[in-house]
Parts: structure tokens; sequence; C-alpha cells
């Protein structure tokens, strides 16, 4: 569905994205996975055209993302950001119905389609009068997983959606995407730093560190066939962190 030939991106000195070749099967749940500052958001961006290469090529379902192509390409992506990337200034239902207005679609349509989005993600059409700030972090998030599906994107790219969120709510919207996931069928790939989000959604796993990618495979390659020191580490260290013994002292 992607497919990155050489790819990389630098700002300044700064090497966010060193060139990489990736591909992205479609309708599977691939999680871009590393530490903070590794590239993640940036590989995303290059998926999305939000950012362009320095150097090889990106391509969505066989067509180069270029400046040309990159706004006709993200009418076919939902794009999910931490906190929602909400615009305060709208309330939550113009936030979502934004790009629909804009291509036109009667009100009619627009209102079946809140709707159906209120449904699968279990917002309270009520909550559609009201702005961000007068909702809460975890409305936020469905808002903005609305706003991405609401002209039923081929694929979805989210960064972070849950990190904002207190661990209860976390857990609970964990799940619930797992499911719409699971009811679309869609190509998602999903960005998180944290490896027990990722075993919970991958389909296949892309372990990142300085702007490389380090291993990619299904978590179980991950965990028992890691292909280097780095990625022993990383999996060590998040699995210490929930320990049993935490806290005991
Ligand atoms: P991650 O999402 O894994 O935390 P990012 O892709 O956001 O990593 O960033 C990778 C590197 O590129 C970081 O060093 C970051 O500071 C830098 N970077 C990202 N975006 C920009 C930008 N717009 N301008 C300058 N530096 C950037
Ligand atoms: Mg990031």
């Amino acid at each position: 569905m992607f497919e990155l030939r050489d790819a990389g991106k630098a700002f300044g000195d700064v090497v966010a994205v060193a060139p990489l070749s990736l591909a992205i099967e479609p309708r599977r749940t691939t999680v871009l996975i590393g530490p903070s500052g590794c590239g993640k958001s940036t590989l995303l961006r290059l998926m999305n055209g939000l950012v362009a290469p320095d150097s090889g090529s990106v391509a969505f379902d066989g067509e180069a993302v270029t400046a040309a192509t990159a706004i006709a390409v993200r009418r076919r992506l939902g794009y999910v950001i931490q906190e929602g990337g909400l615009f305060p200034h709208l309330t939550a239902g113009r936030n979502v119905s934004l790009m629909a207005r804009h291509t036109g679609w009667p009100r009619e349509r627009i209102a079946a389609r809140l709707n159906e989005l209120c449904d699968l993600t279990r917002l309270p059409p009520s909550a559609l009068e009201r702005y961000p700030s007068q909702l809460s972090g975890g409305q936020r998030q469905r808002v903005g997983l609305m706003r991405a599906l609401m002209l039923n994107p081929d694929a979805l790219l989210l960064d972070e959606p849950l990190g904002a969120l207190d661990p209860m709510i976390r857990f609970e919207l964990q799940e619930e995407l797992r499911d719409i996931f699971r009811d679309l069928g869609k190509t998602v790939v999903l960005v998180t730093h944290d490896l027990h989000e990722a075993a919970f959604f991958a389909d296949r796993v892309v372990l990142m560190q300085n702007g490389g990618i380090e291993q990619q495979g299904d978590m179980a390659d991950l965990l028992e066939r890691p292909a280097s020191d780095f990625v022993r580490r990383f999996v060590r260290a998040q699995r210490s962190s929930l320990s049993p013994t935490d806290g005991a002292a």
C-alpha cells in the first residue's frame, strides 16, 4: 500500500529518517515503534506527503507521492495525531465535517455520516456541539478518529493516538480501536513508543533507531529473535518497566 525506496529526510544537520526502504502491506496494521526522536513521526509524514523526501521515493497505492500529488493522496488517507489535533475554534462536529463540507457534500449526507461515525467510535452525538476544550481527552481522540474516517479513507495513519490519555481511558480506547481496525479492514500504520501497545495492535512491527529500521517482522520475531543488541535492550527496558517487583520496595 505504501512503498518507500531509499527515502530519507534531514532537517539541517539532523537526519530524521536515514535513507530507508519499507513496504507497508494493505489491510494490515503495521506499528512503527522506537525511542523518542528516532524518526517515527517523520516517516509517517513522508507517507502522507506532509514531508517531502530529500532522496529516494515514496509511493501510495502505486502512485508516487510528490508535491503535485500529495493533496490528492491525503484525501485518501486519514491522519490522527496525539490529542486529536483538532481546531480549537470549531465545534467537534465542524472539525469532523470540515473536509466533507469543503468537498461539497450535501447537508443530509454529512449528517448521516456523522451519525454513523458516532456509533462506530461511541461518541455521544451531543458531544458534536461542543468545542475541543469542552471534551475529555478520550472524547477528543474519538473526534480525531471520526475526522480521519469521515471521507472513508483507504488507509489510516495514527501518530501516538493514545499517548496523551490516562491509563484507564487508554486501555478502553485501545480495545475499541483494535475492533474498529478489524471491522473496517483498512490499512493502518500506527506509531507508538510503547512495546505493549505495539504488541496489542500489530500484525507487523517496524522497530526504528536513529532514523533507520533496526528490525521488522511480527512481534514474536522481535521478542524471540532480536536482530541486534539494540533490539534486545529496547525489549528488555520495556519489559522490565512492567516487572512484578515494581513498586514492591
Ligand atoms: P519521533 O516521532 O520518533 O519522536 P521525529 O520524526 O519527530 O521522531 O523526529 C526525528 C528527528 O528529527 C528528531 O531529532 C527531531 O528533533 C527532528 N525533527 C523532526 N521534525 C523536525 C522539524 N520539522 N524541524 C527540525 N527537526 C525536526
Ligand atoms: Mg513522534
